[in-house]
């Protein structure tokens, strides 16, 4: 329990209405897990300065803070206890400057991803970044995670996104590198230390994000294709020949289930196939990136390397396209209790995963079912094991061979509570003691996210 003199003293720094607990605190929604709340004591700092207040305390009285975004994480990294306080920075939401010239905007870290959406879209300018929780996410809590997305293969993960940064060490301190240019070598690159801590080592209060070209006339389509390796051949394709924005893929499993129970009637009719992409482009005029579209798919299905294909012709159309791969929900829908996986493959290695994959789910037994789904131009693979006897069971399927592949078993969502095992399985031990060493020097007291990561 917070004894009352430290919530006293919280409502010195942000005001009355600036600590939540009990009944107010009941208002307030989890997010992506239900135990994010279980501290009972959120604290909602409305600048740098009374975050630097509030973690000044907590660090003088060892008291346990676990930063909150917008709670859309998906490995427990926001999850608190009793003893704990929840530092929200959800009133950090300012867009304090966007420059159309610079192509930068100076935001802060309360700001969600959705309202930096709009503002950029203003003036023809994008995030290039995007994930399908953009409306509650925040740019605090991306950084945070180093969030990825379906834009990742042209425009980086986050970590390429941030040209500055400030943080709030558990001292109190407060580090500003708030450079608004791609180019900045002044010594070691410290920022980056903190994009994907998951809170562990410092609170982010503000960032210089690059901006990226608005993507104006877009044309979508939903491809079944023969194989991975034919999806692939069609993305490298489309890259070199198009302005390829995204590359949704989804396997058989994943994308009859997701069409059969989201439809429309057209969408749970179409093709089966082993291999499905939601593909996206842009052009100059919307009529150009329909007939590119159309043309290059028509190509495709000469080459063999697609079987068919359906071209949104409306904005609700298109709707239906994406929502078949957003509303990823509806496999724990029909199936509760699965295991989920977030992993990356190297693209010359797909077919070999998928491959041991849909082995490994036949010998688990005809009740065990498979679903993959994820960004292909970055091979990251969102991974559903369904009917598996545990967990454990179902990584020894997921997991085998990716370190020989040259993938990675934690692709976007970052390590949290959820993952921390793995870390500590699969991570070189030098780089392992070095990420202890960084913590001890920069949250000596471990007042920071504790156990979460480490
Ligand atoms: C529907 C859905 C789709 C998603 N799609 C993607 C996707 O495509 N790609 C992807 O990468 N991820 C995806 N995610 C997960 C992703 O990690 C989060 O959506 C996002 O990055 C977290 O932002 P948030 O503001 O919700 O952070 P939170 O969930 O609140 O926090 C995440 C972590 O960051 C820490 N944190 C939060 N804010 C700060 C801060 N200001 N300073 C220090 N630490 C902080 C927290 O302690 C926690 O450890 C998805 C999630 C959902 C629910």
């Amino acid at each position: 329990m917070i004894a009352d003199k430290i919530l006293d003293e919280l409502r010195l720094i942000v005001g009355a209405t600036g600590v939540k607990t009990s009944e107010i605190l009941s208002l307030i929604h989890p997010g992506s897990d239900e135990r994010n709340l279980d501290a009972g004591v959120m604290v909602v700092p409305r600048n740098t300065g009374e975050v630097a207040s509030v973690l000044r305390l907590c660090n003088e009285h060892r008291i346990a803070v676990v930063p909150h975004g917008g709670r859309t994480g998906l490995v427990g990294g926001g999850v608190s206890a009793v003893g704990e306080i929840i530092l929200s920075l959800a009133a950090l939401n300012k867009i304090e400057s966007l420059s159309a010239d610079g192509g930068t905007a100076t935001v802060g870290s309360g700001v969600t991803l959705q309202s930096l959406q709009e503002a950029a879209e203003k003036v023809n300018l994008a995030t290039g970044i995007d994930i399908a929780a953009r409306g509650s996410a925040t740019i605090g809590g991306m950084i945070s995670t180093n969030a990825g997305g379906m834009e990742a293969f042209r425009h980086g993960v986050m970590r390429h996104r941030v040209l500055g940064l400030e943080v709030v060490l558990p001292d109190g301190r407060i580090m500003t590198d708030m450079a608004q240019v791609t180019k900045s070598n002044e010594g070691y690159d410290l920022k980056q230390l903190f994009i994907g801590a998951e809170g562990t080592l410092a609170i982010i209060t503000r960032a210089v994000i690059r901006l990226a070209p608005a993507d104006e006339f877009t044309a979508t389509a939903l491809v079944a294709c023969p194989s991975a390796t034919d999806a692939i051949t069609l993305f490298r394709k489309l890259q070199r020949s198009l302005d390829l924005l995204r590359a949704e893929f989804m396997v058989r499993d994943y994308f009859v289930l997701a069409s059969a129970n989201l439809g429309p009637a057209s969408l749970a009719a179409f093709t089966e196939a082993p291999a499905y992409l939601i593909l996206e482009i842009d052009a100059a005029d919307q009529p150009t990136a329909q007939s590119d579209l159309e043309e290059a798919l028509a190509e495709a299905i000469e080459e063999g390397l697609v079987v068919d294909a359906i071209l949104a012709q409306s904005e609700k159309e298109r709707t239906e396209i994406w929502n078949i791969r957003e509303d990823s929900s509806v496999v724990d829908r029909v199936h509760p209790n699965g295991y989920w996986f977030d992993i990356s493959v190297p693209l010359q290695g797909l077919e070999t995963w998928l491959t041991q994959f849909n082995e490994g789910i036949a010998a688990l037994g005809s009740d065990v079912r498979g679903f993959a789904f994820g960004h292909l131009g970055d091979g990251n693979l969102h991974v559903g094991v369904a009917g598996a006897p545990d967990k454990d069971a179902a990584k020894a399927i997921v997991y085998a061979n990716l370190r020989e592949l040259g993938g990675s078993f934690s692709a976007e969502h970052g390590i949290g509570l959820d993952k921390r095992a793995d870390l500590h399985a699969f991570v070189d031990p030098v780089k392992l003691a070095l990420m202890h060493s960084i913590k001890a020097v920069l949250d000596p007291n471990g007042i920071m996210n504790p156990g979460k990561v480490l």
